[in-house]
């Protein structure tokens, strides 16, 4: 079914004029290398994105603006200022200092959204150190995989967290200081631990940043594809160019926002948008440490006046499915843009917003390597619903064909992007051969399918690639399919994304036995079991099935595709390389 595009009107209901209103005018003229004067840059030389996030705005006299405005899981509200953040990371940075954390060390944070986790990761960036953020859901094997590749010299963890660390240390030699902070308490520290309440006391709130290149290396995050363990992508501090024009032309930040991004900075989303783009440009961002539910997110932006919204589609169809009553229980109306990303936003749940909250969702699509936003729905702009939008300043996609050529509007290829700006990872970290793969005849090739049409809007069509999108987050079959295979009943295992209502795609996988075991429920149940212990409930499988042999072509590779089509009931396709029974 079509929709009907949704017009601007030329002035929206809050009166604010659109950072991006001549999109033409803008994108012709723009020059990323520009976007420099509307930051600092190091007093000495340098580029460093805390420096750009938060001492800036303290030397330009703005350090008791309200940076964070932090709910915590029970309800309690704090506030920190910019010159807060400041000190904070300046402690931080200086922890790492007296720790002798050289330059280029990677410091991890797995932590639940505290104020300690933004304090890290600022601090680190600091101490020119390399900041990985985890999920807090994560399981032991996944910590273990990205501290493992990353040879992480330092992590943050909680009281509460730290035991899954400890099921897989011994797996990390170059893991030199476990920091244990807990926000409500001085925790009790074990021997090899160090506590981060202690740390800081010791530690002054002045420091001066280490002389970063924009070239040096500043945050990681780590992916998932097709085959082989999740990689780094590596960001450098130049990104945060990226980050703070997105967040000006994106976003639509102004100097008055009160923002809030719902994305853990577990994902890229919660640090270039849940950190760097927020701070650079000078708002109020809220942090809510809880998860979801309809009735504490709508509280929270009537609580807190939010006027900007940034949140991913998951949780939208949860909205959705909550219900209007609970909307109408609720003063919204301080909201004027709102914006989705990470899956495919159903042009029904933009519909849906326009009637209920009176705002549509504008969507917009990137990915962690791409570092920053690259094609959205803008405030000044028509939406046609079920599109991504059209590209950034400073962006060059095109949907291209197996030779790397521009293919013709309305046709489905691959979306790449002309390679060059600022927020693009530089590495996968230790795979440089994976990343030379990305790219083809001068583009980088991003693993998804879409079309542009005559307007220049993008549409997204899917993934090139096995890789899961389960509830805006990537799910790599092979890292599943490993855990599985660690279990002795199982003999091999094939994973696949499983379409759902909700989470646009679910972790379902097929497992075959060993001799001598039987597929029972209690063993489908101890597995699934084993999964979650292993890898967190995000990534671990939802669906088990058992099945004798699984699908393979003659050189013994899973045909991932032949079982979705099997689950799904659709045609098998090219079978030619399916291995004989
Ligand atoms: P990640 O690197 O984990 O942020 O995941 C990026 C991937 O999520 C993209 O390559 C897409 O497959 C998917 N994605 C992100 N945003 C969108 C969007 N607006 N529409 C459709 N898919 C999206």
């Amino acid at each position: 079914m079509d929709y009907e595009t949704i017009r601007k009107p030329p002035v929206n209901a809050h009166a604010v004029r659109p950072n991006l209103d001549d999109y033409a005018g803008t994108r012709s003229a723009f020059d990323y290398e520009r976007v420099i004067d509307g930051l600092d840059g190091l007093p000495g030389g340098g580029l460093n994105i805390a420096h750009e996030s938060l001492d800036r705005h303290v030397a330009a006299g703005s350090g008791d603006k309200t940076c964070v405005l932090w709910e915590g899981k029970d309800g309690r509200s704090e506030t920190y200022t910019y010159a807060d953040m400041a000190k904070l990371s300046n402690q931080f940075a200086n922890v790492l200092r007296n720790l002798g954390v050289e330059k280029g060390s990677r410091v991890f944070v797995f932590m639940d959204r505290t104020p300690e986790l933004y304090a890290a990761a600022f601090g680190t960036l600091k101490a020119g150190c390399i900041i990985g953020p985890l999920f807090s859901a994560f399981g032991p094997d996944a910590i273990r995989d990205r501290l493992e590749n990353s040879e992480a010299a330092v992590l943050v963890t909680t009281p509460q967290l730290k035991e899954k660390v400890y099921e897989v240390r011994d797996d990390l030699p170059a893991l030199k200081h476990l920091i244990i902070a807990d926000h409500d308490a001085s925790p009790e520290v074990a021997d090899g631990e160090l506590s981060w309440n202690a740390l800081m006391a010791d530690a002054s709130d002045e420091f001066e940043i280490v002389a970063t290149d924009p070239e040096d290396p500043a945050v990681m995050h780590y992916t998932s594809g097709t085959t082989g363990k999740p990689k780094g992508a590596v960001h450098v501090h130049k990104a945060v160019l990226g980050h703070y024009a997105t967040g000006r032309f994106a976003l639509d930040l102004h100097p008055e926002d009160i923002y809030w991004c719902t994305a853990d900075p577990g994902w890229v989303t919660g640090t270039s948008y849940g950190m760097f783009a927020p701070f650079t440009n000078g708002v109020t961002s809220v942090i809510y440490e809880g998860g979801f539910s309809a009735r504490a997110w709508y509280e929270v932006i009537e609580k807190y006046k939010v006027t900007v919204w940034y949140t991913a589609p998951t949780a939208i169809r949860m909205l959705m499915k909550a219900g209007d009553d609970v909307v109408k229980r609720h003063d919204l109306s301080t909201l004027r843009f709102i914006m989705s990303v990470g899956e495919p936003l159903n042009p029904e749940a933009v519909v849906w917003s326009e009637e209920t909250l009176g705002l549509p969702f504008h969507d917009n699509w990137w990915q962690t390597e791409t570092g920053s936003i690259m094609i959205a729905n803008y405030a000044a702009q028509d939406i046609k619903p079920g599109s991504m939008g059209r590209p950034l300043p400073g962006i060059e996609p095109g949907i291209i064909d197996e030779e790397g050529n521009v293919v013709a509007p309305g046709e489905e290829g691959d979306l790449a992007v002309r390679p060059g700006w600022p927020s693009m990872f530089r590495t996968y970290w230790k795979n440089e051969e994976l990343y030379d793969s990305k790219f083809r005849n001068g583009w980088y090739i991003t693993g998804d399918r879409a079309r542009m049409d005559e307007d220049g809007y993008y549409w997204f069509v899917g993934r090139s690639d096995d890789v899961i999108n389960t509830a805006g987050h990537l799910v790599g079959p092979f890292e599943v399919e490993s855990a599985l295979m660690e279990h002795p009943a199982v003999a091999e295992a094939g994973v696949i994304g499983k379409p759902d209502e909700v989470a646009m795609e679910v972790v379902k996988a097929f497992v075959s036995l060993k001799e001598g075991y039987e597929p029972t429920p209690e063993l489908r149940q101890e597995l699934t079991r084993f999964a979650r212990g292993k890898l967190g409930p995000g990534v671990a499988p939802r669906e088990i099935d058992f099945i004798d042999s699984l699908p393979k072509t003659r050189s013994g590779k899973i045909m991932r595709r032949l079982l979705k089509a099997r689950e799904l009931g659709l045609e098998e396709g090219d079978t030619s390389t399916l291995e004989d029974d």
